[in-house]
């Protein structure tokens, strides 16, 4: 069986640790696939100058923000990398352009909501870094030579938001502002409706694109998903709603519709 894939959006370090809408959601997104051999993870925040994969055999928990409190770098997610899959994945990439590093190891991006799915931290995990240097559609046919990984068993997972703006981040209006529903919405409709293209030529090409994403880091997980993502898989979104301005849309292709949806934000679990 194929393994589907997920995009996760994360919103803020502290939901690792908070009891919310969202961190009550991210549990159950794990009932919505097969237990995984491994995990390759795309987070926003491991954005680099050329291609890395995690070659650590026992990667660090990365605490890698500021100013949050004491217990967030308490928090630990000791989950085994896999250097068998890290090296297989340079090699689908190609070898001339990727290289492993153990001088990362997991960034909040990826344990800040594996913590709520995986809790036991037992599945094999490693990263792959976003290259800066990488136009989009570069970014999407390096995701694509990843899919057949699907095929062993493996979950690709990107970790990012929709929208993210962090000047707009003490947003607090009762809904989100105009331009991160509409975003929103054509990131939700690109996807549904398996059109790479749009989805491609969404960012930077409008104001709406430039005000979700002032700098893209956490836009292109949504491309590595999407490209190792088949336009024959079902399209859902079991995580929908605004955190303020940010969208914790999650979205997840997979062969056979799930029957469990995870959350619905500000409306409980309907
Ligand atoms: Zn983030």
């Amino acid at each position: 069986m194929r393994m589907p894939v997920l995009f996760v959006g994360h919103g803020s370090p502290l939901y690792a640790i908070q009891d919310n809408e969202w961190s009550r959601a991210f549990p159950l997104l794990s009932s919505l696939v097969p237990r995984p051999r491994a995990i390759l993870m795309v987070s926003a925040h491991w954005f680099t100058r050329g291609t890395f994969i995690t070659g650590n055999t026992n990667p660090e928990t990365i605490h890698d923000f500021y100013g949050f409190p004491r217990e967030l770098y308490e928090v630990r997610y000791p989950a085994p990398g896999n250097v068998d899959l890290a090296r297989k994945v340079r090699h689908l990439i190609g070898e001339n352009r990727s290289d492993l590093r153990t001088d990362w190891g997991l960034d909040h991006g990826a344990w800040s909501v594996l913590r709520w799915m995986y809790p036991n931290a037992d599945i094999p995990l490693i990263q792959l870094s976003i290259n800066g240097n990488l136009t989009i559609p570069e970014h999407f046919d390096l995701a694509k030579t990843l899919a057949v990984l699907r095929d062993d068993g493996v979950l690709i997972m990107g970790s990012g938001n929709v929208t993210h703006n962090l000047r707009d981040l003490m947003y607090s209006g009762d809904s989100a502002p105009a331009w991160a529903v509409r975003f929103d919405k054509a990131v939700k409709e690109s996807v549904e409706s398996h059109d790479d293209k749009r989805l491609l030529d969404l960012w930077p090409g409008s104001e709406d694109a430039r005000l979700a994403h002032p700098t893209p880091e956490h836009f292109l997980p949504i491309i590595y998903t999407v490209a190792v993502a088949e336009s024959s898989d079902t399209v859902s979104f079991p995580i929908e709603g605004f955190d303020g301005s940010f969208s914790m849309r999650s979205i997840l292709w997979a062969e056979h519709v799930p029957q469990v949806r995870a959350g619905h934000g500000g409306r409980g679990t309907d």
